[in-house]
């Protein structure tokens, strides 16, 4: 067996902070090329935004994020080279709607509204989508504008249908766990192009929601980590990162860790936390950032029942706390599993009950919305917002200013201090796969150095 290949640049050493996706990525292909590596990760786990829960004895469900598709291709080469495979995402039946006064069921996704309010409403996100510079936001054509604009003065500005103003925050919410008040409509638009398109985003077959990791995404830095073995050090919250003109010190609450460079792979309000000698030119996060904010319940039947009743599990309501629904039960189907999303605003709502009030309004209302169903056996709440070390669920929310101050500088390494994450991804931003290929991206920046 032949061992590493030799290292270049003449870094030999690195520090990775964060044991999510993009620094067990930069970590694997670092030490790959002979660099020796650390990882410090603040909880006692690795995953970060993918994190598995047990729904049932032997059974995990993704807590964090779960859904991929077929573009997701650094994602699913991972994904092989970890023995890792992929399950379809359920979307078979009718769906249940609680967007009147009254719940409905109807055949397909699409909500029972003003169609051509709707259509209107995909019409002007689309010209917007197509408008933005996916590789560097800031340089859109009338970029300050959209920039200054939140999604909700937007909306007022735009949609004049009751029915649009109704369904713009639940797909914001669905799409970003975005409430319309806190991000730019630049950030908006510059999402949905760097996930492909409103179409492929929002699609379950052909789209970014087909699939699920069979067993749990969680599994995929799990792997990682054990590859790396010693190297990735759990319960090492960094809390300062020192440079000096040979190296850098990065010290948590046990200890300090010398290497060549570091490499901080953070949400961006986490890495602004951290102290930063010499200080950072340009802080990560601006005044308006938000930490995005989504709660995932997890209710658990003795089987998919609501396929017995020709429901697909899908449903999408304007009154939470559940604002939809969807099917994530086990390929295997011994257990049954509804995944409720609680996002934007009403996130911020539901993060303030404490858990039984959280328990008893997510089971009142999926008694109110699938009432042919039995009660489910169990009900998990994993509430992101309150989770000191995310900060950034699904992802960051670049909100007005944001991305002309910050994006010029979101992966210019600050002398030995390189950044990854997926915030630092304008392909995929926010997703797995952005996380993966902010990984890639950073190896490559180190090993070019000089
Ligand atoms: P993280 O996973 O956040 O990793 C950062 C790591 O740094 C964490 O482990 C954290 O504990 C650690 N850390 C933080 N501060 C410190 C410190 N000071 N010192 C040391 N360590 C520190 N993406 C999809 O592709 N599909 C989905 O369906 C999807 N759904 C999602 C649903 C939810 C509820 C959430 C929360 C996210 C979802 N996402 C989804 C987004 C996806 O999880 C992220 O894009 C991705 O996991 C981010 O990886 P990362 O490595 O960039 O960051």
């Amino acid at each position: 067996m032949s061992g590493p290949a030799p290292h270049h640049g003449g870094v030999t050493s690195a520090v990775v902070v964060g044991a999510g996706l993009a620094g067990l990525t930069a970590a694997t292909g670092l030490a790959a090329r002979g660099v020796a590596v650390t990882v410090l990760e603040a909880r006692d786990r690795v995953g970060g935004r993918t994190h598995g829960i047990a729904a049932a004895p032997g059974t995990q469900v993704d807590a964090g994020a779960a859904y991929l598709g077929g573009r997701h291709t650094e994602l699913l080469a991972l994904m092989a080279e970890l023995g890792l495979k992929t399950t379809p995402t359920t979307m078979l039946g009718a769906s249940r709607f609680g967007l009147g006064t009254a719940h409905t069921t109807q055949d397909g996704r699409f909500p029972p509204l003003n169609a051509v309010a709707l259509g209107d409403l995909f019409e002007q996100l689309a010209e917007l989508t197509e408008a933005v510079r996916p590789d560097a936001p800031w340089l859109t054509p009338d970029a300050e504008r959209l920039d200054t604009l939140t999604a909700a003065e937007w909306a007022e500005q735009n949609l004049a249908h009751p029915d649009a103003r109704l369904f713009f925050p639940l797909f914001l919410g669905e799409m970003m766990a975005a409430d319309p008040a806190e991000v730019s409509v630049l950030h908006v638009a510059f999402y949905l192009r760097s996930g492909g398109g409103l179409r492929y985003l929002n699609a379950f077959e052909g789209g970014a929601q087909q699939d699920r990791v069979d067993g749990g995404a969680h599994q995929l830095c799990e792997r990682l980590a054990d590859r790396l073995g010693p190297r990735v050090r759990l319960g090492e919250p960094v809390r300062a990162v020192h440079q000096d003109a040979g190296q850098v010190t990065v010290r948590t609450d046990h200890g300090e860790h010398r290497a060549d460079v570091a490499v901080l792979a953070l949400p961006p309000l986490l890495a602004d936390a951290i102290e930063h000698h010499p200080a950072l030119p340009v802080r990560r996060a601006g005044e308006r950032t938000a930490r995005g904010c989504a709660v995932k319940v997890h209710l658990v039947y003795p089987a998919p029942v609501w396929r017995d009743h020709g429901l697909s599990g899908w449903s999408v309501n304007a009154r939470g706390p559940l604002l939809s629904t969807v099917d994530d039960s086990p390929a295997d189907g011994g257990i049954g599993v509804l995944t409720g999303f609680v996002t934007g605003a009403e996130a911020h709502r539901f993060a303030a009950l404490d858990p039984e009030q959280q328990r008893a309004t997510a089971l009142r209302q999926a008694a109110e919305l699938f009432p042919m169903l039995p009660d489910p056996l169990g009900c998990h709440v994993t509430d992101w917002v309150n989770e000191p070390y995310s900060q950034g669920c699904y992802a960051a929310l670049l909100g007005p200013g944001d991305w002309l101050r910050l994006g010029p500088s979101l992966t210019a390494p600050h002398h030995r201090v390189h950044w990854a994450g997926t915030e630092t991804s304008t392909a995929y931003f926010g997703l797995m796969e952005g996380a993966i290929r902010s990984g890639h991206r950073v190896v490559a920046e180190i090993l070019a150095r000089r």
